[in-house]
């Protein structure tokens, strides 16, 4: 079984990348320079004063031992999921009052001697031999357990929550926190990928409210969730800011979205790890759908969890669908579609959603580019443009792949060619010597193409995505004439 939990880069600002060398200073170095530990009390304070402010923010984005738990230890550590124990209730009250009693001697102790040489060493030393113990017992749990364990019951964390309530009580949050928004719950993909990434292993998507924020007191607003979010539809924003993104979200491409049962009818290998996947729709029986928006398939109910795929149809009569799903080496969702989906089986879908790659219907000019899977939603598109699109005079598509047996519907997109004038298809392969193929990647062919007056629509890599739109913007196509799709959010250009 594929690990549920994903591993990714947590570090996104420079406190966070170095702040576990604080750790290290402070409960190594401390052993020889005990005063070291009296920056503990900074920290104390600045943890104390921010949740106040903004909850466990500084948990997310400035916390040494955080730092060092994502940085230096997570990936070496085994990733599981953590207990319900280590998060209960009496784990973190209980850990508090036992750490509090403890310190709280210490620092009694350490306070007969106020006035005399030794107290400000021996105070230090005590906030030393505390952040060693985190940094040794934290680091244990999260080499064995998750990155993140101590901070399930870490008595700072407890201390923040307090002083979080307290802002709450006081009506001062309101204005103050930043949380978990989303832009619309209609554009969710219910992929679970915030769930998967996150530290404290939260379910955002889960959870959202009406006013599509994250109300989790225990979320550290770490963005590791906004960063991996494929739809890019994740911020970390203030409740009026969430209320105006609510507002000024466009929903369209989303308006049709609803629950479908539908029976898998038809899978056909279209290479060693594609299948293609043909969806009969039971309730409803017709759902109107157009090329180029995207489906989802329930891949599991516990946790509730979908995977998105380009249709690779066009809507002939509304009563079916088909998508093409590439197996994903570790992929937790495309592992459990090629070894539980057979032909017979109910399934759930949701859908059809998005708009990017819908050419509007007067549109005269029309560039395709898909490379990897990408290509998928082009199969449906082509179809669909040059037959129910006649004044789409001109319609290019680019393909790029590695090898000759990535290409999907090769001989299919030649056949569109020979027969409809208007359409041309150019396939472009990197690793392959043949005639057949023009020899490059889509973006070498792309920087020789006439591209004046065309839309273009691009689905596929990142980097694909990103340099293609670089050329295009580069040869005079106007930024509001292109549209892309992929797999990942592609803020860079955004
Ligand atoms: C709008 C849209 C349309 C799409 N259309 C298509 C389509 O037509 N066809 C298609 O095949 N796909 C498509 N996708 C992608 C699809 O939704 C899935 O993301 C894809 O099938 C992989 O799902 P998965 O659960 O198997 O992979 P995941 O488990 O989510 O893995 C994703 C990545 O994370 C890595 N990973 C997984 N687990 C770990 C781990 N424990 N540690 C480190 N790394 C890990 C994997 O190697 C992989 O690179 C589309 C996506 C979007 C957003
Ligand atoms: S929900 Fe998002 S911001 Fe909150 S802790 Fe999890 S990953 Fe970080
Ligand atoms: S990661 Fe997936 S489930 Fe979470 S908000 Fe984004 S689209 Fe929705």
């Amino acid at each position: 079984m594929t690990d549920y939990y994903i591993k990714t880069k947590r570090a996104f600002t420079i406190i966070r990348t170095y702040g576990w060398l604080l750790t290290v200073l402070i409960a190594i170095g401390g052993l020889w320079q005990p005063k070291l530990g009296l920056l503990v009390i900074l920290i104390m304070a600045g943890l104390t004063v921010t949740a106040f402010f903004t909850g466990r923010y500084w948990c997310g984005n400035f916390c040494p031992h955080g730092s060092l738990f994502d940085v230096i230890l997570m990936p070496l550590s085994k990733n599981r999921k953590i207990s319900k124990l280590l998060k209960s209730k009496v784990m973190i009250g209980g850990f508090f009052l036992f750490f509090m009693f403890n310190f709280s001697k210490k620092v009694f102790n350490v306070a007969k001697l106020w006035g005399s040489m030794a107290f400000l060493d021996r105070l230090g030393f005590v906030f030393v031999t505390t952040y060693l113990m985190v940094l040794v017992v934290g680091g244990v749990l999260a080499l064995f357990v998750n990155a993140r364990t101590w901070c399930q019951f870490c008595p700072m964390g407890s201390i923040q929550k307090m002083s979080y309530s307290l802002g709450k009580l006081l009506g001062v949050t309101k204005r103050t926190d930043r949380k978990v928004t989303i832009a619309s719950q209609a554009q969710c993909h219910t992929c679970g990928k915030c769930a998967r990434v996150c530290p404290f292993q939260l379910t955002p998507y889960l959870e959202f409210t009406d006013k599509n924020q994250f109300d989790n007191v225990n979320c550290i607003k770490c963005s590791t969730c906004v960063e991996n979010c494929p739809a890019g539809i994740l911020s970390i924003a203030t409740e009026r800011d969430a209320l105006a993104l609510k507002e000024s979200t466009s929903l369209e491409g989303y308006e049709n979205r609803q629950a479908i049962q539908a029976q898998i009818t038809e899978i056909i290998d279209l290479n060693k790890d594609t299948k293609e996947y043909t969806f009969t729709f039971i309730s409803p029986q017709k759902v109107a759908y157009r090329a180029g928006q995207f489906i989802l398939l329930k891949i599991e109910d516990e946790p509730k969890s979908y995977r998105a795929y380009s249709i690779s149809t066009y809507n002939d009569d509304g009563s079916k669908v088909s998508v093409i799903v590439k197996k994903v080496d570790q992929g937790y969702g495309t592992d459990i579609i090629f070894t539980r989906f057979t032909v017979g089986d109910m399934v759930e879908l949701e859908g059809p959603m998005g708009e990017e790659l819908v050419p509007d219907r007067e549109v005269e000019k029309i560039l395709f580019i898909g490379n990897g899977i990408g290509i998928t939603p082009f199969v449906g598109l082509a179809k669909d443009v040059l037959l129910n699109q006649p004044v789409a005079s001109q319609v290019k598509l680019l393909s790029g792949q590695r090898f000759e047996e990535d290409f999907l519907y090769d001989d299919y997109f030649r056949q569109l060619d020979d027969q409809y004038e208007q359409f041309e298809y150019i396939s472009v392969a990197s690793r392959v010597k043949s005639d057949k193929y023009h020899k490059g990647h889509v973006t070498d062919v792309l920087k020789e193409m006439d591209v004046e007056g065309y839309k273009v629509y691009m689905c596929g890599t990142k980097n694909m995505i990103i340099d293609s739109y670089n050329i295009l913007i580069g040869k005079g196509v106007r930024k509001e004439d292109i549209f892309y799709e992929g797999e990942e959010r592609i803020k860079e250009i955004a």
